[in-house]
């Protein structure tokens, strides 16, 4: 990745730096890399998953497995580039077999990605599955029903001295072998291209 002579970037580097060493909680014990996120810190969309699964552990990567190739055929479909935006998680650390994240790893692991959006400041972060919408949805105070009932829909967040539409949908690795899923998907991103075009 080519880092840029800008402020974002090196802030969005040092957190990078933190969470390579970060030793907040048991999953440090088990990971082989952290996955801080990566992509372009002035980018207006961010985007969210839920944690680091095996490929991204072993390369330190986000969504460099199979549930990446999805996000990649879903992206093109849409002309978005890696490049152009930011991806990160939930948890910058595997579970053990993917298990589901725990209550203390997100509270240790969420700063993060707090500070992470603080810098970034997208116009559009989109959470991709339960466990980021239901964060980001926490930090809105509102209540979180399921993917299937808010995706695809465009929710107005202010955050202190920022705003920003925060858009849910399906989990590229839901969408794996469900064609019906990623169509939704695929759908729901084209609105994201319609509202950064319009
Ligand atoms: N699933 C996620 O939620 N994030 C990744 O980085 C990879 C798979």
């Amino acid at each position: 990745m080519q880092m840029r002579n800008n402020s974002k970037h090196y802030q969005i580097e040092a957190i990078a730096e933190e969470v390579r060493n970060c030793q907040k909680c048991s999953l440090s014990e088990t990971r082989t890399h952290a996955v801080p996120g990566e992509g372009d810190a002035d980018s207006s969309v961010v985007l969210i998953g839920e944690a680091p699964g095996y490929w991204e552990d072993r390369k330190g990567r986000p969504f460099v497995g199979a549930a990446g190739k999805v996000l990649d055929e879903v992206l093109k479909e849409i002309s978005l580039r890696r490049a152009e935006i930011f991806i990160t998680n939930v948890l910058k650390c595997r579970p053990p077999g993917n298990r589901d994240p725990r209550a203390e790893e997100i509270q240790a692991c969420t700063p993060f990605l707090d500070r992470q959006l603080e810098i970034i400041r997208p116009r559009f972060i989109v959470t991709l599955g339960r466990h980021s919408t239901a964060y980001l949805f926490s930090k809105m105070n509102l209540d979180f029903y399921g993917i299937t009932r808010v995706h695809g829909q465009m929710y107005e967040a202010k955050f202190a001295g920022w705003e920003s539409y925060v858009m849910p949908t399906f989990h590229p690795a839901a969408a794996l072998y469900n064609v019906n899923l990623r169509e939704k998907l695929i759908d729901d991103l084209r609105l994201l291209r319609r509202m950064l075009h319009g």
